[in-house]
């Protein structure tokens, strides 16, 4: 304990006083890029925190099975192949049309997780089980619940049809577009209405009632 009367020695008190001086300084010059450029320091940050998530998402996921086409990659569970693959058609057969309309050029693989069960996707997100999304949209990554879990159709090209035109994939991928494009500067209720538009434009479907209420960040 006595070693510590050595910090209030005038030595130190100059170092603290210095120390003190270049905080402040930092904090003016932090303010004055804040005030003067609040939008790209906010984009910046918000940039390495989503992707911070999606890569801390892809090493949790790197056991799962893996398919890749042209702009997605879909992790799923054994024994889920066929799901997967319809998935996969699903999404880059809408991928044109949404990223030429707002001009998502990102390059890398964008990835999309089915889960086996509404429980399994829920855990991933705080939600009650009876919480009725398809999918959610979070940090770069579309989750979704594997098709057999709701499709009705039983024949092979009215599976893939029904899951096309009622499926989420148009609409969490415009969720994904507007979270890039914008670098995350964008609020729910916008995000939500260009989705559930992209989502009618391109497939005809329409929410019979709205989305439950927003009770997390992830995005449905
Ligand atoms: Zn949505």
């Amino acid at each position: 304990m006595r070693q510590e009367t050595h910090y209030f020695g005038r030595f130190e008190r100059s170092r603290i006083n210095r120390y003190l001086g270049l905080t402040l300084a930092a904090l003016v010059l932090m303010a004055a890029i804040f005030m003067k450029i609040p939008n790209l320091v906010r984009g910046v940050t918000y940039n390495a925190f989503r992707e911070g998530f999606k890569q801390k998402a892809l090493w949790t996921t790197r056991d799962m099975e893996t398919i890749s086409g042209e702009h997605f990659m879909v992790r799923y569970t054994p024994g889920n192949h066929q799901d997967a693959v319809l998935v996969l058609n699903t999404a880059e057969h809408f991928y044109a049309p949404i990223a030429e309309h707002y001009g998502y050029t990102k390059k890398g693989k964008i990835p999309v997780i089915v889960y086996p069960s509404r429980s399994e996707l829920n855990r991933n997100f705080g939600w009650e089980a009876n919480e009725s999304a398809m999918g959610v949209y979070w940090t770069g990554i579309i989750r979704v619940l594997s098709p057999n879990l709701w499709v009705r159709a039983d024949e092979p090209e009215e599976y893939g049809k029904e899951f096309m035109e009622s499926g989420p994939m148009a609409h969490e991928f415009t969720h994904l577009v507007v979270d890039y494009i914008t670098g995350g500067n964008y609020t729910r209720w916008f995000t939500e209405g260009l989705a559930q538009l992209e989502e009618y434009k391109l497939t005809g479907f329409e929410f019979d009632e709205p989305e439950p209420p927003w009770i997390s960040p992830f995005i449905a």
